[in-house]
């Protein structure tokens, strides 16, 4: 690792050795027995991850905007309702999505840095019959986490469908599928899951299945066709070869381990470790004297930090700075505020020690701004925030 920047993105994250060392092993073809063996162990692991034993996983190659797409074709047919749960960028490619599919798309929004109440959600629930509402866990352009156990007892409440974009949140935030009543549970291999990109994770839950087999025209995308998927999913789950479109055999073999390590620390340990370190790093930006975009504690996520710049700061600097202190982190995404933040990943295989090094580079580039503050201060209330 000597010379090389830590990533602290909110995807692609920083990645463990033996899940790099997957990706490098030769590629086997695609129905080898091993490899079914690894692609059936994969799909059992997704289940365990996403808490979703009665729940239907498939493993696309593509990013996390193909398993979006993924629930959105096969679950979307021309002229249903649409309710977006919008909490920022994401929100508003998932309206994008459904209506390429012909789905009559309604947003319920929030002030940025703030999220829809249960009310107002409820209210809209109340005015129109949806067939679907889609909710971000954590939009990755404010760092905003939503309520999801309660949206989804809303849309239980409403038989309305539930499809959780999960992208910035699962194997981080606590997401329980089936004990929520989530109808689809999403995400790509890149963020809190520990795989390099290029695959498309969701898990359907039997009412989503059966609102796909009651359709009356087939998926209006080719490849995101569950018809499509879904033989190859249980073949490769009872250990048999099949074959739809290649899959993507080194990536699949890594996520096989990725899923491996995930689940040898516990799901539950896993979700306990991002809420402390999360807890670290908001104390030490808040010590620092910075803001965050989402606007209080509960609706921060644990996944990543979203800090204000403070005033007077040459921002197009600010990151390249961060930089020479050996971290990687990320500029603004939400298009009305850009400017005026930053973001720092901390999900997956992340420990106190990247948290620390963190906040350093984030200390001393603030110094090299011409920032005034208690230098140290961060770091302080990290570790304090540790103990
Ligand atoms: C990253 C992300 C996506 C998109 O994933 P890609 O792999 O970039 O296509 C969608 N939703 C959320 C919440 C994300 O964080």
């Amino acid at each position: 690792m000597k010379g090389r920047k830590l990533l602290m993105i909110p995807g692609p994250i920083e990645f463990e050795p033996a899940v790099l060392a997957a990706m490098g092993a030769p590629t086997t073809s695609h129905v080898a027995p091993d490899f079914i063996e690894v692609f059936g162990q994969a799909l059992e692991r997704m289940r365990e991850l996403f808490l979703a034993p009665d729940g239907q996983p498939f493993i696309v190659a593509g990013s996390g905007t193909l398993a979006m797409d993924l629930a959105g074709a096969n679950l979307v047919e021309a002229g249903d309702k649409a309710l977006v749960v919008n909490t920022g960028y994401f929100g508003d490619r998932y309206g994008d999505l459904l209506s390429r599919y012909g789905a009559d798309v309604t947003h319920v929004r929030a002030p940025i840095g703030q999220r829809p109440s249960l009310s107002e959600v409820e209210a809209a629930l109340k005015s129109d019959t949806y067939k679907l509402m889609t909710v971000t866990h954590v939009d990755t352009s404010t760092g905003v986490v939503t309520d999801v156990k309660a949206l989804a007892q809303l849309a239980r409440n409403y038989n309305v469908l539930i499809v959780v974009d999960g992208v910035c949140s699962i194997a981080g935030e606590e997401l329980r599928m089936t004990e929520w009543g989530i109808d689809v549970a999403l995400t790509a291999s890149q963020k809190a899951v520990g795989t390099p990109p290029g695959l498309a994770l969701v898990v359907a839950g039997p009412r989503a299945m059966e609102a796909f087999q009651a359709r009356t025209s087939p998926a209006a995308n080719y490849y995101a066709d569950w018809a499509n998927w879904l033989p190859i999913m249980k073949a490769y789950e009872s250990r048999t070869p099949g074959y739809f479109g290649t899959p993507a055999v080194n990536l699949v073999a890594a996520l096989n381990v990725s899923l491996g390590l995930i689940l040898k620390e516990g799901v539950e340990t896993g979700f306990e470790r991002h809420r402390m370190l999360s807890r670290a790093c908001r104390a030490g930006i808040q010590a620092l004297g910075l803001g965050q975009v989402p606007v209080s504690e509960e609706l921060a996520a644990v996944t990543m930090t979203a800090p204000r710049y403070p005033a007077g700061i040459d921002v197009p600097a600010f990151l390249g700075h961060v930089g020479a202190g050996g971290v990687i982190l990320a500029g603004g995404l939400h298009p009305e505020i850009k400017g005026e933040y930053f973001r720092i990943g901390h999900m997956g295989p992340v420990s106190r020690g990247d948290i620390l090094a963190t906040l350093g580079a984030i200390e001393m580039a603030l110094s090299s701004s011409g920032y005034e503050f208690d230098r140290g201060a961060g770091l302080a209330a990290a570790m304090a925030a540790f103990t």
